[in-house]
C-alpha cells in the first residue's frame, strides 16, 4: 500500500506567510553562497539534498485528507478535509474523463475534516461513484447542511456524482474493494473514529481527533489492540504532552508521548505525528518530533519503533 497525505494540519487549514518565505529563502541564499547554481536543475537538487527540512518544506497546509493506494482501481480515503480540494484535482486529472469510485471513510463530522468536500471535484463529474463509510447515522446530514444556503452556492443535491452513504459498525471488520476496514470508537467531542486498514499483508491505522489519557487500564489495552503490530499508525498528536495533560486536557486530542507510548506496547514500526496543531510553526512542530524520537529512544525496547511527523504532500510506501 501507498499512504498519501494531502492534509495533516488540525481543526483548520494554514498556509506560509511572506515572512516565512523571506526568511527562507534569506536563509537559502546565504547557504548557497559560492555555489555554482545557474540552472534550474542544479537549484532544485542543492534545496532536496542540502537545504534542511525546516528550509525546504513545510508542514501542512491543507486539514485532514489520507489517501492511500492498493493497486486497485478503485480510490481511497479518509476525511474531507481541505485536502480533499488537491486530492479530488489528482483524481480527475488521473482518470482523464474516466469515471471513478472513489471509497471515503470519515471519522467524524467536525468542520475540518468536512470542509474540503464541497470543493472535491469528482463530486460534480457525473459518472463518479462516491461511498462515504463511516459510523455517525448523521453523516449524510452533515455534508448536506454545510452546502444549504447561505453557506454555499451549490447544494449537495446538484452534485453530479452518485453519492451513497454506508454506515459501518465499530469492531466490525468489512471487506471494501479487496481492503479490510475496522472502526474503532475514540474518545473526542460527539465522538470519533479510527479506521484500521489491512491489504496484502501490511496494515496501517488512522487515529485522528482521539484523546488517549492512559489512566485506564481497559481503554489503553483496547487501543494497543487495534495498533497491534500496524506497519504505521497515523496519530492525532496535537499538542505536547505538558498541553495534552494541563490546559488541554478534555480537548479531545492527544499528545507525540502518548503517541510513543501507545506504539510501543502495540509494537508498531512507524508512528506518523498528525493533525498538527494550527497555532505550531514548522519549528513547534520540529520540536515536537524531535522530542518523541528522543522519549523512542530512552525507552525503546526490543523493536525501534520510526518516528516521522506528516505533511502534505509526504508518501509512505508499506
Ligand atoms: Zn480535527
Ligand atoms: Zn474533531
Amino acid at each position: 500500500m501507498r499512504v498519501r497525505f494531502w492534509g495533516t494540519r488540525g481543526s483548520m487549514p494554514v498556509s506560509l506567510t511572506w515572512l516565512d518565505l523571506r526568511d527562507r529563502l534569506a536563509q537559502a541564499l546565504v547557504l548557497a553562497q559560492g555555489k555554482p547554481l545557474d540552472t534550474m536543475e542544479k537549484a532544485v537538487s542543492f534545496v532536496e539534498r542540502e537545504l534542511d527540512f525546516s528550509v525546504s518544506h513545510t508542514f501542512g497546509g491543507h486539514s485532514s485528507c489520507v489517501e492511500f493506494e492498493t493497486g486497485a482501481d478503485a480510490y481511497f480515503v479518509c476525511d474531507m478535509g481541505s485536502g480533499a480540494r488537491p486530492f479530488g484535482a489528482h483524481v480527475l486529472a488521473r482518470q482523464a474523463g474516466r469515471p471513478a469510485l472513489i471509497n471515503v471513510f470519515m471519522s467524524h463530522m467536525h468542520w475540518d475534516h468536512i470542509m474540503g468536500f464541497p470543493f472535491f471535484g469528482p463530486a460534480y463529474a457525473p459518472g463518479c461513484r462516491i461511498r462515504m463509510y463511516g459510523c455517525h447515522p448523521e453523516l449524510e446530514h452533515a455534508l448536506r447542511r454545510q452546502q444549504d444556503p447561505p453557506s454555499f452556492p451549490v447544494p449537495f443535491s446538484q452534485l453530479g456524482a452518485r453519492i451513497e452513504f454506508i454506515r459501518l459498525v465499530p469492531g466490525e471488520t468489512r471487506e471494501v474493494d479487496g481492503v479490510r476496514v475496522t472502526p474503532n470508537l475514540q474518545f473526542h467531542s460527539g465522538d470519533s473514529y479510527g479506521f484500521r486498514f489491512e491489504h496484502g499483508g501490511r496494515s496501517f491505522v488512522y487515529n485522528t481527533d482521539s484523546e488517549h489519557k492512559l489512566d485506564d487500564n481497559r481503554e489503553t489495552q483496547r487501543i494497543v489492540e487495534f495498533f497491534r503490530g500496524a506497519d504505521l499508525v497515523i496519530f492525532d498528536a496535537m499538542y505536547s504532552l505538558a498541553e495534552a495533560v494541563s490546559v488541554k486536557a478534555d480537548w479531545g486530542h492527544s499528545s507525540n508521548v502518548v503517541g510513543v507510548e501507545l506504539c510501543q506496547m502495540a509494537g508498531a514500526k512507524k508512528l506518523a505525528l498528525f493533525h498538527h496543531e494550527p497555532a505550531n510553526d514548522d519549528a513547534a512542530i520540529t520540536r515536537i518530533l524531535k522530542d518523541a524520537r528522543r522519549l523512542e529512544e530512552l525507552t525503546r525496547q526490543a523493536r525501534k519503533l520510526e518516528v516521522i511527523a506528516a505533511y502534505d504532500g509526504l508518501e509512505i510506501d508499506l
